[in-house]
């Protein structure tokens, strides 16, 4: 059997179609458009190539963008006045601050100090919260973790009683996740299963899966013969295990791997999502939804 595969890439393009298309109807009828502010401190190379590919994405859907850059010595005080600002400024519905941050800074504190209701990256533990009540509460979900429950309904995967195993058990990918897809709702009302590295019987628990999500971090860690014939397979792992010349450009980039055997898995799989090109390019969608979503609530769309 050869799995489908769930195209990040391709889903990726749906979503954003559908949000540039609302984005110009509420223009339109409403003459407001969503804002997003993305600060960043310092200039750490990787944190640049995000915040230019969300830059870049908020552009293209028309949004407000603001790219507020700051000194890797900016003070805490000052970070904490610039976040008070756009808490205040009506135009702005989302508020990103890019880490990692300096270790002067305590990025707990940055981050509780974003309004709740523009916290588009669902971090701030009233939306944790608002996440595991769960229905009407939820307000913004996590990026990665969204997008991820947004491939498996995109692919018609059916959850509802589903055994869902999730590898991996942090706060942005693993809890999350296994707790958005245990409410009862659509795209959710699965049985959940969190396994970590004190779990018995990993491979026990992952044959069990009609969907297998894992988030380990860790190159190759599920194996073929741990996939129930048939299963979603959603590899959320990003592992960097060695770099090329691309063909391209011509330059060195990094060799990335998932956490499955992705070509021995897909003859098993019902389903599966390829590294890279699966759960990647939905984080940043999803970040722009919620931003849309933000702007909604505030006008009283949602
Ligand atoms: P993390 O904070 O390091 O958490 C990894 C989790 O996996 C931990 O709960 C850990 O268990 C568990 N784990 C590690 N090795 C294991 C093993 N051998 N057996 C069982 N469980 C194991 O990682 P994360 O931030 O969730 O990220 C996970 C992966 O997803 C990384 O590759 C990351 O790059 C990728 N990622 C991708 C995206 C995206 O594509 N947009 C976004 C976020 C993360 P313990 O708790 O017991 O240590």
């Amino acid at each position: 059997m050869t799995a489908k595969l769930i195209k990040g890439t391709e889903i990726r393009e749906e979503i954003l179609e559908e949000i540039a298309a609302e984005v110009k109807e509420i223009k339109e009828k409403k003459g407001v458009v969503p804002g997003l502010v993305t600060i960043l401190v310092g200039a750490n190379p990787a944190s640049i190539s995000y915040v230019t590919l969300k830059i870049k994405t908020a552009d293209r859907l028309g949004f407000k963008e603001i790219q507020d850059d700051q000194p890797e010595d900016i003070s805490e005080a000052d970070l904490l006045a610039i976040i008070d600002k756009y808490n205040k400024d009506d135009s702005i519905h989302g508020i990103l601050v890019q880490l990692p941050l300096p270790k002067h800074i305590d990025d707990k504190k940055i981050l509780n100090a974003i309004d709740p209701d523009k916290d588009v990256d669902g971090f701030h533990p009233v939306n944790v919260g608002r996440l595991m009540i769960g229905g009407a509460e939820v307000k913004f979900a996590p990026c990665t973790p969204a997008g991820i429950q947004e491939m498996i309904v995109r692919a018609g995967v059916e959850t509802s009683g589903a055994e869902v195993v999730v590898v991996g058990r942090s706060n942005i990918v693993g809890k999350p996740i296994a707790n958005m897809m245990v409410q009862k709702g659509p795209g959710a009302n699965s049985t959940v299963t969190i396994v970590h590295t004190r779990t018995q019987d990993l491979a026990a628990h992952c044959k069990r899966a009609d969907i297998l999500i894992v988030a380990a971090g860790v190159p190759g860690l599920v194996k073929p013969e741990w996939i129930k014939p048939g299963a979603c397979v959603i590899d959320v792992g990003v592992n960097r295990v060695g770099e090329k010349v691309s063909e391209k450009t011509g330059k060195k980039i990094a060799i990335l791997r998932g956490d499955v055997d992705f070509d021995a898995a897909k003859e098993i799989a019902g389903s599966i999502t390829p590294v890279p090109g699966g759960v990647g390019p939905m984080t940043i969608t999803m970040l722009m939804k919620n931003t849309l979503n933000s702007m909604k609530y505030k006008l009283g769309m949602m």
